[in-house]
């Protein structure tokens, strides 16, 4: 063999360069990205509520040939490698898996976002008449500015679950045929004492009452007849009285489709990105694997993160450990809690959750460098938490760079992010409740403009980029 010359080291770049992720991305990316993004557009579109994301997962799932993880656990056949199952808790939050080649043993890897937004919510006994009108009594669901939901178009969706166990399920507000519902706010020439309220006080809870109608029943001797020609409507279309509002979820959330936003379309205002963009990318990435992963692929869609992942649809619950303890049962000879334990500490994370987005209008709010810039990629944050980094999962370097490998070897464009500046607050997402089973988990999802707001804003590049950081995880073998 010929002895080459040894070439002289090259110098690698020394400082990072920070680019927009449109002039670093290749024209099939650029591609790629808005069918994803027209893709992503119609699901959020159909899931405005945890119930309707996870029905429109199933529905996905399902034509991709996944099927219920129920009918294995009864019947005890066992999962191979390349199956595919999915696994439902309530109707609410949802599992989906793709058995990988090596044992559970091994450790998963799991892509873990949520499908519940900050919302309206109806109280059990919502409805009374005032002043000849009918209104819904409500209790807001999460992290709301209440401010930014009066005189906006709401949409009612949920369920009323009758005592005989029939479930009814209702959407009112989306087709442009049917009516919308809205919160009333005070007229700017009688708002002098209003204004002077601070911003958060300004709309009180109990002052997120909806107006639901006009219209006196015809009947003579009936008192508050607003209200009783109201629910005379709500039992011809859907057979329910007051008493099943005691039964039931409804939820208000803001009316509409997702659209395109800027003159370039470059980024896409909705309902709910918060936190369906990443729980679609990663419902989506597993769908899209096309060989069977080294290590079992795991993508949790969940419920109730918004007011702390508490409850038994929750992930501070029990949920993911039985639904692992199932799947380990299904998939080795040997059950065992040690195997159990070790499955869930050998698996690796992305807690697939949004993040914010450096906002020009709010430049003090920021640090600059270390916040998430639009259309920069998919946003990788190490810590959550608020002050000292308070209640955050740290996720330590050895696992991020991991992620650097793995994202850089596919192509993927990437950025760093944290939640604001310093001592300005903070959050959190599913990851802490995750890394409890000593599992290496680490935030990774879309920046967001307006978090939490009835419309929130994302970058297509940073929405297609997570699906494909996604997929880059939940493929690699580790090597
Ligand atoms: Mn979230
Ligand atoms: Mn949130």
């Amino acid at each position: 063999m010929k002895k080459t010359a040894k070439k002289p080291a090259k110098t690698p770049a020394l400082a990072s360069v920070v680019k927009n992720g449109y002039e670093k991305a290749s024209p099939a990316d650029l591609k790629r990205t808005e069918e994803y993004c027209a893709a992503y557009m119609d699901f959020i579109g159909k899931a405005k509520t945890e119930r309707e994301a996870h029905d429109e997962a199933v529905l996905l799932l399902q034509a991709a040939g996944f099927t219920d993880m129920a009918r294995h656990e009864k019947d005890g056949t066992r999962l191979n490698p390349g199956d595919k199952v999915y696994r439902s808790s309530e109707g609410k939050t949802l599992m989906a898996v793709v058995v990988g080649k090596k044992p559970l043993e091994a450790g998963m890897h799991i892509v873990g976002g949520h499908t519940d937004a900050p919302r309206i919510d109806l109280k059990q006994n919502p409805l009374y008449e005032n002043s000849g009108i009918a209104m819904l009594d409500t209790h807001y669901y999460g992290g709301i500015r209440k401010y930014q939901w009066v005189t906006e178009p709401l949409a009612l969706h949920g369920v009323f679950v009758r005592p005989d166990g029939k479930k009814i399920k209702v959407s009112i507000g989306e087709e442009q045929s049917e009516p919308v519902f809205c919160i009333t706010d005070l007229l700017p020439h009688i708002a002098i004492e209003q204004n002077q309220k601070p911003l958060g006080q300004a709309i009180p809870g109990e002052g997120l009452d909806v107006v639901f109608g006009s219209i006196p029943a015809s009947e003579k001797d009936k008192k508050e007849k607003v209200k009783h020609n109201v629910l005379s409507l709500l039992h011809k279309k859907y057979g329910v009285t007051e008493d099943d509002f005691q039964s039931a979820e409804l939820e208000l959330v803001p009316a509409g489709k997702p659209r395109s936003a800027g003159l370039d379309s470059s980024m896409i205002l909705a309902y709910g990105h918060d936190d369906r963009i990443c729980a679609y990318a990663g419902l989506k990435a597993l769908i899209d694997l096309k060989a069977v992963p080294e290590h079992t692929s795991v993508v949790l869609l969940c419920d109730k993160e918004e007011i702390g992942s508490v409850g038994s649809t929750g992930m501070e619950s029990d949920l993911f450990e039985h639904a692992a303890a199932e799947l380990l049962n299904l998939t080795s000879d040997s059950y065992s809690e040690l195997t159990l334990k070790r499955a869930l500490r050998n698996s690796w994370m992305l807690s697939a959750d949004v993040n914010a987005l450096f906002d020009p209008m709010f430049p003090t709010y920021f640090e600059k460098r270390n916040a998430a810039q639009l259309n920069h990629g998919v946003c990788v944050t190490k810590f959550t938490g608020a002050g000292g980094k308070g209640g955050s999962s740290d996720a330590s370097a050895e696992f991020l760079a991991h992620i650097r490998r793995i994202f850089d070897k596919n192509g993927v464009i990437w950025q760093t992010g944290e939640l604001g500046k310093v001592d300005q607050g903070g959050g959190g997402t599913i990851a802490k409740f995750m890394a409890r089973h000593g599992m290496m988990v680490v935030d990774c999802g879309v920046g967001l403009f307006s978090m939490h707001a009835p419309m929130e804003l994302a970058g297509k590049l940073d929405t297609y980029m997570t699906y494909k950081g996604y997929l880059a995880f939940l493929k690699d073998g580790r090597k």
